[in-house]
């Protein structure tokens, strides 16, 4: 019996503590990570699958925070997805080094704890399993880039500046199409290998007033820039600005999206666009699938920079739209004058918006049929610091003229087939077709 105990506590405790080895899990052991840690940390982690691979394997993430299981009001929803491109396997690697990190320090760590107790942390380690299975162990080709089906998943979200509209959607797209629609992400990064940059939407033009320079500049281009300079001056290799196999200037290890190729049907454009969600790419090793002995050099490298960056979901402005009757309103239009976003961003269905910013004085104007438009300047603090961006709720009055008829934007934050045709077509001005060599000459880097 004495010896019984003993080894419940010995493996009680070596659960608790216990380090996850540098090496690469195939898809088997990191469901099985990961059913691990939930059942080891049951309150502070949620697991669930949104979708299945070509091949039917789950695409699991687990939630983190302190009320993992739903969202609560005025707590930003934050993830990262790593491994969209199978055989890019490091952000795969330090995403699961991510989760021991967090579980194992929640409560002991105080970073950690106000990390989780303000956010919502959601992690999908792979995006692409099935690429990850059938990859080859190389630096630089395109072995298990693809999914089953052969298709590159970030070239196959629609796109703002492209109609691509008629194309299938592949599982795993659309899976992460259908959690877009679930949560209302505020922050978010995908993970890539072949290159250590920071690259910030937008990553397509039409040639239209976007092109800028040679860059394709978003309405938060200030914003972007900030976030992709939290990772690489936390990132000691990414600052300087290794190029890798690359001739691009990496000044600051951030680059424009398009600057450096144009890339059409990718997933942070389509987040930023359509699900008002700002997303950078990462590219966090020169070598695609490096030796299994790098792996912990690279998560001490990342590590920082890994933190420091969820912590910016704590930028700007958040709060609630209310009607006269103090219930939240969904589908109010929420603008920060200056910015032009392609699709206006909204409130969700529990009436909230985040806006990210910098510290500075905006006029925001939330406008809603049927009640007056509101128009208030705002002085934004630096919210990362004391975790929590500046909360300011606005307040509806019913109109005294029938506005009852005004028109939606054209932009739905919960994008259907119809929406995205109108729009890609709205937004399409001009063709890419000069570009589409030089994409494809790319293709290989990211
Ligand atoms: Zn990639």
């Amino acid at each position: 019996m004495f010896v019984f105990t003993l080894y419940l506590f010995l493996w009680s405790w070596l659960s608790s503590t216990h380090t996850l080895e540098f090496r690469y899990h195939n898809s088997v052991e990191v469901e099985q990570y990961l059913k691990d840690i939930n059942r080891m940390h049951p309150n502070i982690t949620y697991l669930h699958s949104i979708g299945q691979s070509v091949q039917g394997r789950e695409l699991w993430v687990l939630i983190l925070g302190q009320h993992p299981r739903e969202h609560r009001t005025g707590i930003p929803e934050f993830k990262y997805v790593g491994n969209m491109h199978g055989n890019e396997v490091v952000g795969r690697v330090l995403l699961l080094q991510l989760i021991n990190y967090l579980t194992s320090r929640y409560l002991s760590d105080p970073w950690v704890t106000r990390l989780l107790n303000s956010s919502r942390v959601h992690i999908l380690p792979s995006m692409n399993p099935d690429g990850f299975e059938s990859s080859a162990r190389d630096c630089m080709y395109t072995i298990g880039r693809y999914n089953k089906n052969g298709v590159d998943l970030n070239r196959n979200f629609p796109d703002a500046f492209q109609a691509n509209s008629e194309r299938k959607r592949e599982k795993e797209v659309r899976a992460v199409m259908d959690w877009l629609n679930t949560e209302t992400f505020v922050l978010s990064a995908n993970l890539h290998g072949g290159a250590v940059v920071a690259s910030y939407p937008y990553d397509n033009s039409n040639g239209g007033s976007e092109l800028q320079g040679g860059k394709s500049v978003a309405p938060d281009n200030d914003v972007f820039v900030h976030l992709a300079k939290t990772y690489s001056s936390s990132h000691t290799e990414m600052l300087k600005g290794d190029s890798c196999y690359d001739s691009k200037d990496f000044t600051d290890g951030i680059t424009n999206g398009y600057y450096w190729y144009p890339l059409p049907g990718g997933m942070q454009d389509y987040n930023y666009v359509w699900a008002q969600c700002l997303e950078l790419t990462l590219e966090i090793s020169c070598c695609k699938f490096p030796q299994e002995k790098d792996l912990p050099g690279l998560w001490q490298v990342n590590k920082p920079a890994l933190l420091a960056y969820m912590q910016q979901v704590h930028l700007g402005v958040k709060g609630v739209v209310m009607d006269f009757n103090g219930n939240p309103v969904q589908n109010a239009v929420v603008e920060v004058e200056g910015r032009r976003n392609l699709c206006p961003f909204r409130t969700d269905r529990n009436g909230e918006y985040y806006r990210l910013l910098l510290p500075n004085n905006y006029t925001i104007t939330v406008t809603y049929p049927g009640h007056k438009t509101i128009t208030q300047t705002i002085s934004v603090p630096y919210g990362p610091d004391t975790f929590t961006a500046l909360t300011h709720n606005f307040f509806l009055q019913k109109s005294d003229y029938s506005t009852a008829a005004t028109q939606p934007p054209q932009c739905c934050t919960t994008p259907n087939q119809k929406n995205l045709e109108n729009n890609s077509a709205a937004l399409l001005s001009s063709t890419l077709t000069a570009l589409t060599a030089f994409t494809l000459q790319r293709l290989l880097l990211c």
